[in-house]
């Protein structure tokens, strides 16, 4: 019998999760539960971290119902799988050396032929003087792939057929971590993940994961880009909207069955649990829609199913 694939939540810990990550999480969970997969927990710990959320998440993750398969593990201890990655494009000289500041690229003009907003190529043919020049000055250097193709096409779920712009994305920062871009390609393939459920806001940089995937001789995982949670102005819900995270919800009263049960809904699903909410679970019948939450509206909707 093969191995079954895997979905996962992959969080970063840089406080604690609101409702919107809690909602992606039991859909990521459903997901994978409901196709005989194995749900595993990445911690995403290369950028800002916050002590003690790790665990807070895990727990909150625990709290609304939710069971993974152990390890749990964490980018930060993963560093020379990224680098092996990284040295394998290098060897087949699909990277270079890039010196630009965030500045410099925003306001270079965009690459006649790239996508809006994407890198413009500026380090692309530097000469060997220009690079040392560089480094004399102490400029860090980024490591950025040698793309060959300027569009590349997923499918997900939800969204079908989704084609979108592959640029020379950076692998490597200046400051030496691993970019994110590639440190999920890279994790997903190693944790056998062949499933990818998250917020649609990554469904444009997908196809630049694909490729790199693809480049990488690594099988591109299936994808389900879900809806997210909007404050009313329509952003991103945030931590400033409000009593967002189980912890405010507790403080005003609210059980996680009861939040679990204002997401299932969100969901158009009537289940008080997440065991329920997987009973009944339908990706056909999910929501394409932004769920907007404004104020204390999930308090109100728990109470008043
Ligand atoms: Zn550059």
């Amino acid at each position: 019998m093969p191995e079954p694939g895997a979905g996962r939540y992959a969080p970063s810990p840089s406080g604690d999760l609101h409702v919107g990550n809690l909602r992606t999480a039991l859909l990521a969970w459903a997901f994978a539960r409901s196709t005989g997969r194995r749900f595993l927990i990445r911690v995403e710990d290369l950028d800002r971290v916050r002590p003690g959320a790790e665990q807070r998440q895990l727990d909150d993750l625990a709290a609304i119902g939710l069971d993974w398969d152990e390890p749990v593990v964490r980018q930060s201890e993963r560093l020379p799988i990224y680098q092996a990655a990284i040295d394998r494009l290098t060897a087949a000289g699909l990277t270079y050396e890039c010196f630009c500041t965030r500045r410099e690229i925003q306001q270079a003009a965009t690459a006649p032929h790239g996508p809006m907003g994407a890198y413009p190529g500026t380090c692309r043919t530097l000469t060997e003087e220009a690079r040392t020049r560089f480094r004399e000055q102490g400029r860090p250097a980024a490591l950025r792939l040698r793309s060959a193709a300027t569009e590349f096409e997923i499918v997900d779920e939800l969204h079908g057929r989704y084609r979108g712009p592959v640029d020379d994305v950076v692998l490597r920062r200046g400051d030496g971590i691993p970019a994110y871009n590639l440190a999920v390609v890279v994790d997903d393939a190693a944790q056998g993940i062949d499933q990818v459920v998250r917020g649609d806001d990554l469904l444009p940089s997908t196809p630049r994961q694909a490729y790199l995937a693809s480049l990488l001789g690594l099988s591109v995982p299936h994808y389900a880009h879900v809806p997210l949670v909007l404050n009313a102005q329509g952003q991103r819900l945030a931590k400033r909207d409000g009593a967002v995270t189980l912890a405010d919800q507790r403080a005003l009263g609210a059980t996680p069955e009861q939040v679990v049960t204002a997401l299932a809904h969100s969901l158009g699903n009537p289940a008080t649990s997440a065991a329920e909410l997987l009973d009944r679970f339908d990706p056909a019948r999910l929501p394409r829609e932004p769920w907007i939450l404004d104020g204390n509206g999930l308090l109100q909707r728990s109470r008043c199913p």
